[in-house]
């Protein structure tokens, strides 16, 4: 897949943009002010494979609080503010590697220049993220709220940076309308040089909104469109990177181990989907290997429709059968499916790693 070239952004020792892997985001639903919450929240997200956090900076307590966050935690750190240039200063002083803030809600020019050259002075990039909601006044009564008026709020928030001498930019667009958001990110991707964050907003909750990011972040992904990405769910912000890492293995752009398995039907003689369920979970101790497992309901159709997994099992009456690549290999007890299939994946992992 092509992927789009993008300005290279430094984000703490992130890089993103250029060739660099997308990276994955999530957001801390702590309050950033309660500073071993927020941590142990982080270190989750961070072991789940997050690549860059972000918190909310409502005062200047949470904002002090990112010196103290950093220190325990491995990824970098964004701060979210809004209006108040002030509380960017002092997220800056606390050492964040990277602001999500609007130049045009920051308001008088003086106040935009002193955080622009505070972040030019501390190599810390700016993340311009336009959202449906709050578009200012004159875009919306000249584009309404549309994918044109979200760029072109982008574009009056990109001019102030640039007319400052800043490019050290990233930028979202956000709208919970999965097409027209899609509309928006292709339309940045023609009109900016700058990496952009891509994700539908407010999709909703753990099936939904899942569904709806897979949906609006695969298209763009597949244009190659996209160089950080985040899954918004009303969920554990954990359930956020699984899907977001599901996403990318989807397109190649992350390893990961691929669990395939059937829906079962009628000819399921064995009680498949915990296994399917417990075999998945394991395969996530094992982040960076690419092997492919599949947990099928019956020996009629299992190892053919699964031909392409390294391994797996096709469930009988009280046994099941072993097959690597499609080809029968042997029979396991019922009693013994789990035991034997996870021992034959850490066999296959062993393999991977002596070759
Ligand atoms: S693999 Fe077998 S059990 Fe699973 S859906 Fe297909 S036919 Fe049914």
């Amino acid at each position: 897949m092509n992927r789009k070239s993008t300005k290279e952004i430094q984000i703490g020792h992130i890089k993103i943009g250029g060739n660099h892997p997308i990276a994955i985001q999530s957001m801390c639903t702590t309050r950033t002010k309660d500073i071993s919450s927020t941590v142990a929240q982080i270190k989750e997200l961070e072991n789940e494979g997050c690549n860059i956090v972000r918190v909310a900076v409502l005062d200047f307590e949470d904002a002090k609080s990112i010196e103290e966050i950093k220190k325990e935690i491995s990824i970098p750190i964004v701060a979210d503010i809004h209006f108040d240039y002030r509380l960017a200063l002092a997220a800056l002083d606390a050492g964040v590697d990277k602001l999500r803030i609007n130049p045009g809600n920051i308001g008088s020019i003086d106040k935009i220049e002193i955080v622009v050259r505070k972040c030019q002075e501390k190599h810390v990039p700016i993340r311009i993220g336009v959202n449906l909601g709050s578009l200012e006044k004159d875009v919306e009564e000249k584009y309404g709220r549309s994918a044109m008026g979200l760029v072109e709020s982008a574009k009056k928030n990109v001019k102030i940076l640039e007319d400052l001498g800043f490019n050290d930019i990233v930028i979202s667009l956000k709208a919970s309308d999965v097409m027209m958001c899609v509309e928006a990110y292709e339309l940045a991707s023609l009109t900016f040089p700058y990496p952009l964050h891509i994700g539908i907003t407010e999709s909703g909750t753990k099936t939904t909104g899942a569904i709806r990011s897979s949906i609006g972040c695969g298209i763009l992904l597949s244009k190659g469109i996209g160089d950080t990405l985040r899954v918004s769910l009303s969920s554990d912000p954990v359930e956020e990177i699984r899907v977001a890492k599901e996403i990318l293995a989807t397109f190649g752009y992350l390893k990961k181990p691929q669990l395939t398995s059937c829906p079962t039907c009628g000819r399921t003689q064995y009680n498949m989907i915990p296994i399917a369920q417990e075999i998945e979970a394991y395969l996530s101790h094992f982040p960076e290997k690419q092997i492919k497992v599949a947990v099928m309901g019956c020996a009629v159709n299992g190892p053919g429709e699964a031909k392409d997994a390294d391994i797996g099992i096709a469930g009988g009456k009280n046994e099941a059968l072993l097959f690597k690549k499609g080809v029968p290999i042997r029979k396991i007890r019922e009693s013994e499916i789990l035991s034997e299939l996870k021992k034959e994946i850490e066999l296959l992992i062993k393999k991977q790693r002596d070759d």
